[in-house]
């Protein structure tokens, strides 16, 4: 339709989304269907974090606020990044948005023109590429396969930069393949980063508490305190504290970015969700050890789904160190027919035969830019995995040569 704008038509719809809503249409139609597609805890909110919402309401803390967020959170998150990561920011340096994609997307359009290049490891949370285009700048995707367990290279890097580089976008742990830079795999990057001083960080931690076996979460900034000046550290409350629904998410860095980032934000959407705010609050200053006892859960879960998948013929899943997901390789399936009549092409076909002949909802890995994979968010009941990782055992049995 040319009534549509030129920019929108180089973007797709999210395929996650797309995915999720198509299982939930299954299942409304009777059929009995497991999602692993969704992205998100399948737990409710902790109840000291519920209850200082209500009270926010009952408070009558129900207006408009500042529009990148009241001062009691932007001390909050300052606390939090001297706490957890040993870094040092005024409120003055702090951004909070109506979810962490919210403020990916702002820190993009505050940035970006036409030309500026944006460098994504990939595989990549499927908005990244998208928001980049949006945005006005050109993505540019550098690929880490099973080889190096999903994570790029300091030589990848360094040959990715040029004059046009603007940003390079840092997702660990990783959404999809919860891969996780050790400090020395980061030091490397930021090593590179450091002899290319036009070239800013955005990082995006939003798994930070998600990690297992003792893995030591670390962040840019933090590994190299020479690229604190060009860095965004991007983190949010959805994914460690089961507040997906809020929609809080923050940003630290320059001053001067953080008012950039505040101009978009008072232009479009203005504040976040005031009751929302006061809850986040409660997150980050409330008891923390609740987030031990999610470790330890979807650490138990990993392993379950990591060694059902690997009994799949044809499935190569490695260990993840953080996150929910797994991003299984699917090579020695592709080529072959489904016991469906289903030719598996690439991985979208792999989906959307398991998804219609077992009703396990995956999502496939050309939606992250690597393939032939699938992503499993094993954010469900223990039940549930087991159920779907036998089906998608008895699935691949049942895969023959074409
Ligand atoms: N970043 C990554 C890597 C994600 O996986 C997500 C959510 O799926 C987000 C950012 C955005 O989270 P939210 O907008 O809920 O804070």
């Amino acid at each position: 339709m040319t009534f549509l704008s030129a920019t929108l038509a180089r973007v797709k719809p999210s395929p996650t989304i797309a995915v999720t809503t198509k299982a939930a249409e299954m299942k409304a139609a009777g059929k009995d269907v497991i999602g692993l597609g969704a992205g998100e805890p399948d737990f409710d909110t902790p109840e000291n974090i519920r209850a200082a919402g209500i009270r926010a309401i009952e408070e009558g803390k129900t207006r408009y606020t500042a529009v990148d967020g009241v001062p009691e959170l932007k001390q909050a998150i300052c606390h939090k990044f001297a706490r957890e990561n040993g870094l040092t920011y005024d409120p003055s340096q702090v951004t909070v948005g109506t979810g962490g994609k919210q403020v990916l997307y702002n820190a993009f359009m505050a940035t970006l023109n036409p030309g500026d290049e944006v460098i994504i490891p990939a595989p990549y949370w499927v908005s990244y590429p998208d928001m980049v285009l949006l945005a006005g700048g050109t993505p540019v995707v550098v690929p880490a396969g099973l080889e190096t367990a999903f994570k790029i290279t300091a030589e990848q890097l360094e040959a990715a930069i040029t004059p046009k580089t603007k940003w390079f976008l840092f997702n660990s742990p990783s959404n999809p393949t919860g891969a996780g830079y050790s400090w020395d795999e980061l030091k490397a990057l930021t090593d590179v980063l450091m002899r290319h001083p036009h070239v800013w960080v955005l990082t995006d931690d939003m798994y930070e508490h998600l990690v297992f076996d003792g893995f030591e979460f670390c962040t840019p900034a933090q590994v190299e305190p020479g690229l604190y000046d060009r860095t965004l550290t991007v983190n949010g409350v959805s994914k460690a504290y089961a507040m997906t629904g809020w929609r809080i998410g923050y940003a630290a860095g320059p001053k001067e970015l953080i008012g950039a980032i505040r101009k978009v934000q008072s232009q479009s959407t203005s504040n976040p969700c005031s009751i929302s705010q006061y809850a986040a609050v409660e997150a980050l200053t409330g008891p923390q050890d609740y987030l031990d006892g999610n470790k330890a859960l979807f650490q138990r879960r990993r392993d379950l789904v990591v060694s059902m998948l690997n009994a799949a013929k044809g499935v190569t899943c490695p260990v993840p160190e953080g996150a929910f997901y797994v991003y299984p390789d699917i090579s020695a399936c592709i080529g072959k027919t489904s016991a469906g009549g289903t030719l598996i092409a690439d991985d979208e076909a792999f989906a959307t035969a398991l998804l219609e002949e077992t009703g396990v909802a995956v999502v496939f890995g050309a939606a992250f830019g690597l393939s032939p994979n699938f992503r499993v968010s094993y954010a469900t009941s223990d039940a549930a995995l087991e159920e779907a990782c036998r089906r998608i055992q008895t699935f691949c049995d049942g895969l023959t040569e074409s």
